[in-house]
């Protein structure tokens, strides 16, 4: 028995129970018998543990892990046009929205009482320099004053990038065929900062630059808001389950991946690592982005930063869901309470999530 030892279940256990273990598990609240061999003297049938169990009011008395609609953020996408409400296909009951249209999601949203929502732009015309990223008069520069004009007590998040603005794709400026990290974070501090000047309460940026919160920060504080946080997506994975979010944000790469910028999906102390060099430059929360595939790193972003973590329950988890509910294989409302609470219990305090309006419902 090398590197195990013999447990020996004592106290009402059906008799002759033995099984092994690996050495020192259950050592503080057991007699050593023999050097090899260990005598649980506690357990079955003192401990039951379905006496917790026998009801809906005892189960939710003992609940450890709670959702609140207050928690979780809604993305929402804007198209130009007006009175636009156009259901993405790989999404379900996800629509890109025109200004007016968003404006009267935003007040559904609120009236719910969902946290806040996270804003993405789809721009009529895209262009080299993703000139409509940070832009004045852009769609989410505008889209964010109608709705703090209209939703007042709204919290409204900007996504800032530049993929739904580059003709090619991409996150930033290409040059010599690949993203080009420091020419980009010009972009990234001007889109943040109109953002802001529009009224963004938290700009939150996805691109995955190095050094991106540092310029975005330097440039919000010289002009003024150094009140305006940065929710940074700090953990962003390259992962498949993007895909229904491209068709939504028009924003599928041209050529190549992202995996140049965006993280290996099997590096979880690197991601560590991107949250910590995010603090120091100034973040103020943290994202680990998908959620579900990730549950372990929300785990350890919680228990070592701080700072409010957040999880996106991306595009991907949210179309699994409802593929599998619509097929009839899974019940989709248990489905979504089941996902939500897991990335909570996890330790995400903020869930970015498709469900946010069905879940708050649920809730209420
Ligand atoms: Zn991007």
């Amino acid at each position: 028995m090398m590197g195990a030892i013999r447990v020996v279940i004592a106290g009402g256990h059906p008799a002759g129970a033995v099984f092994s273990l690996a050495a020192g598990r259950y050592c503080e609240r057991a007699v050593l018998a023999r050097s090899d061999t260990i005598i649980v003297t506690m357990a079955f049938p003192i401990h039951r543990k379905r006496r917790l169990r026998v009801s809906e009011s005892m189960r939710r008395f003992v609940r450890e892990t709670h959702l609140e609609p207050s928690q979780f953020l809604l993305p929402l996408f804007i198209c130009p046009g007006e009175g636009v409400r156009r259901e993405i296909g790989s999404m379900p009951g996800n629509c890109q929205l025109s200004i007016d249209e968003l404006v009267k999601e935003c007040e559904t949203v609120r009236s719910l009482g969902i946290g806040g929502v996270m804003l993405f732009g789809i721009p009529d015309h895209k262009d080299e320099l993703a000139s409509g990223a940070y832009a004045a008069d852009g769609i989410v520069q505008r889209a964010v004053r109608a709705v703090k004009r209209a939703v007042p007590g709204l919290l409204v998040i900007t996504d800032v990038c530049n993929c739904e603005y580059t003709s090619h794709g991409h996150c930033g400026k290409i040059v010599d065929g690949d993203v080009d990290n420091d020419a980009t974070l010009a972009w990234l501090a001007e889109s943040a900062l109109s953002h802001a000047c529009a009224g963004a309460d938290i700009v939150a940026p996805s691109d995955m630059m190095d050094g991106r919160v540092a310029a975005i920060r330097k440039c919000l504080d010289e002009h003024g808001f150094h009140k305006v946080p940065i929710f940074s997506y700090a953990a962003k994975f390259a992962s498949v389950f993007y895909g229904p979010f491209r068709e939504a944000a028009e924003s599928a790469p041209q050529f190549g991946d992202r995996r140049s910028y965006q993280m290996d999906p099997a590096n979880a102390r690197e991601a560590m690592h991107e949250m910590e060099l995010d603090l120091e430059e100034g973040a103020d929360m943290l994202m680990v982005k998908p959620a579900m595939p990730y549950l372990d790193l929300i785990r350890q972003a919680k228990d070592r930063f701080p700072v409010p973590i957040g999880a996106y329950q991306v595009s991907g988890e949210f179309s699994m869901i409802m593929a599998a509910a619509r097929n009839g294989w899974l019940d989709l409302d248990r489905a979504m309470m089941e996902s939500l609470t897991s990335i909570r219990r996890a330790g995400a305090d903020i869930i970015l999530t498709y469900f946010a309006k069905d879940a708050a419902r649920a809730l209420a």
